[in-house]
């Protein structure tokens, strides 16, 4: 799941707390770009209700295609993580501050001030915070509307952003002691041959929306690629159109301590 830390609107923190409400035995947050969540969450995390497993979420390219990429149980301060993220957030932070001039040259001004007020201080700033401030400015209705009409892809101020190498980002999950796990796959499957080889050791099976044929589908790629399975929601809030609510989707309950023997070798 994601927090505010990226662009969840719920604090690792409160993540934590609801999870715990909800009786769920394990969760992660991953958060895109950033590891600026983990700590306050294994602060909250401490008693013994839940596991929480320390992750993060990487867009990567490869072969011109977009994957997404979780590292789970990555170490925040190991390998190159560190620089690399730092490099990251500043890409994001300048093309965050082009599509702002774009906005403004249509006639719609936000002032900086409330793109970084939308956001949390040194954590990355993504389009749904420049959505919701135009929200906020009165001049879209929903955050949905923002996205169609002006930041998605092919609309008047679509930049795109800085994607790591799918091999680039693999090698630094690896390097920071974590799993690299392809993350929603259904429309990459054709990718896992080479991402495979690239060093990937897990694929997300269980997620939002994904029928039971689909899973099927997905658990025999697992099998046959000798990965190991993971699933959640990609929890980012409420009211999101394409939302569920946290801990809806079933992950069997052996996952977690098959990613830990996986590290432990
Ligand atoms: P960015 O990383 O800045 O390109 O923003 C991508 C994020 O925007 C995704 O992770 C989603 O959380 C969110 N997003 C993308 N498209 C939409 C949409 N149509 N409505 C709401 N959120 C969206
Ligand atoms: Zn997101």
């Amino acid at each position: 799941m994601h927090s505010n830390a990226s662009d969840g609107t719920y604090s690792p923190g409160d993540l934590v707390r609801m999870a715990i409400e909800s009786q769920l035995a394990a969760i992660s947050i991953t958060d895109h770009d950033t590891v600026a969540g983990l700590e306050a969450a294994a602060e909250a995390a401490k008693g013994p209700q839940l596991e929480l497993v320390p992750g993060i979420e990487f867009s990567a390219v490869v072969d011109a295609r977009e994957v997404h990429l979780l590292g789970y149980f990555i170490a925040p301060e190991a390998g190159r993580l560190p620089e690399t993220l730092a490099a990251l957030a500043d890409s994001r932070t300048q093309r965050a501050r082009k599509i702002v001039d774009k906005l403004a040259e249509i006639g719609l001004p936000l002032g900086w001030e409330r793109i970084s007020e939308a956001h949390h201080e040194n954590h990355v700033i993504g389009r749904p915070h420049i959505a919701r401030a135009l929200v906020d400015q009165g001049y879209v209705r929903s955050v949905e509307a923002a996205f169609t009409l002006l930041l998605d892809r092919g609309a008047p101020a679509y930049v795109p952003r800085y994607k790591l190498p799918s091999s680039t980002a693999v090698k630094l999950i690896l390097e920071a002691g974590g799993l690299p796990v392809l993350a929603h796959p259904l429309a990459v499957t054709d990718l896992l041959p080479v991402l495979v080889e690239q060093g990937l050791v897990g694929l997300e099976v269980f997620y939002r929306g994904y029928t039971l044929g689909q899973i099927s589908e997905l658990l025999s790629l697992a099998n046959r690629f000798k990965l190991l399975t993971t699933g959640g929601t990609d929890f980012h809030s409420e009211g999101r159109m394409d939302s569920v609510p946290m801990g809806s989707v079933y992950v069997p309950p052996d996952t977690v301590e098959k990613l830990r023997t996986r590290l432990s070798r």
